[in-house]
């Protein structure tokens, strides 16, 4: 995988809060056509990276690139409009919306009149025709075409992360960072969700940061394991599983 161009590349980051590095020295790449799944117990800072990625959090040290341009301190709108999405675990849905009027309101945000957007110069019309054609792509990819009249707060706990993914998706990202996205599910809806990001991988590159061992090793092409800030293993997850390092230190086995 190493040979492919990665478009999105981090290097030697490291974010400290005062004395404690959540994340210390870690170096991350992500291919197109690839998912990326990152481990490690509670604390490791699998969080931290992900928000020091989307931009949500500025890094201490170390470089971030995407698509080869440095964006360590951009705002996360701007990385947002390079093409970046990430999911906020159902902190951006509207419940009293529609799952349609949220996925709308997701593309919307995208293609608002501005100096820096080219479709912001498309008349109104042309506009809502553009975020139309987005969110019913997005629905259809994330599979809600048969909920998009629930009411966003009404839908079940699965529906309501699928939601939070076709979010993401109406922005029209190429890279895609998800923070536990089958946390909290049951078996069905789990599994719904395996088969979802699996559509996904074929046009996006992912970072999946995940719990879910069973999960990982269907959906996974490169597996790291982070412990207290730190990489302790990042190879194929074949390669990772027979790691005793890494079986002592989380995998239990
Ligand atoms: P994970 O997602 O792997 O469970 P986190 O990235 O959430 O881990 O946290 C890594 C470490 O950084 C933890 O010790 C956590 O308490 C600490 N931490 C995370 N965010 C902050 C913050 N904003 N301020 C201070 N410490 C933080
Ligand atoms: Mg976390």
């Amino acid at each position: 995988m190493s040979e492919r161009q990665a478009l999105l590349s981090a290097r030697q980051l490291t974010k400290r809060f005062g004395g404690l590095a959540a994340v210390h020295e870690v170096n991350v790449d992500l291919w197109p056509g690839c998912i990326h799944a990152v481990i490690g117990p509670n604390g490791a800072g699998k969080s931290t990276l992900t928000n020091l990625l989307s931009g949500d959090l500025p890094p201490t040290s170390g470089t971030i690139t995407l698509n080869g341009q440095d964006i360590a301190g951009w705002t996360p709108e701007k990385i947002s409009r390079h093409r970046l999405g990430r999911s906020y675990q159902k902190t951006n849905i509207f419940r009293t919306f529609t799952v349609w009027d949220n996925v709308r309101l997701a593309a919307q945000s995208r293609v608002q009149p501005s100096p820096f957007n080219p479709l912001g110069w498309l008349s109104q019309a042309a506009r809502m025709q553009v975020v139309n054609e987005r969110a019913e792509r997005a629905i259809e990819l994330a599979g809600l075409q048969n909920r998009r009249h629930t009411i966003a707060g009404a839908a079940s706990h699965g529906e309501q992360r699928q939601l939070e993914i076709a979010m993401t998706l109406a922005t029209e990202p190429v890279v895609l960072l998800l923070d536990e996205p089958l946390a909290g599910m049951g078996v069905m809806e789990a599994e719904s969700m395996v088969q979802l990001l699996l559509r996904l991988k074929k046009d996006h590159a992912m970072m999946l940061v995940e719990h879910d061992i069973d999960a990982i090793f269907t959906l996974a092409d490169h597996l790291t394991v982070m412990v207290n800030g730190q990489v302790i293993a990042s190879d194929k997850p074949e390669v990772v599983r027979a790691d005793r390092g890494v079986q002592a230190a989380y995998l239990g086995e």
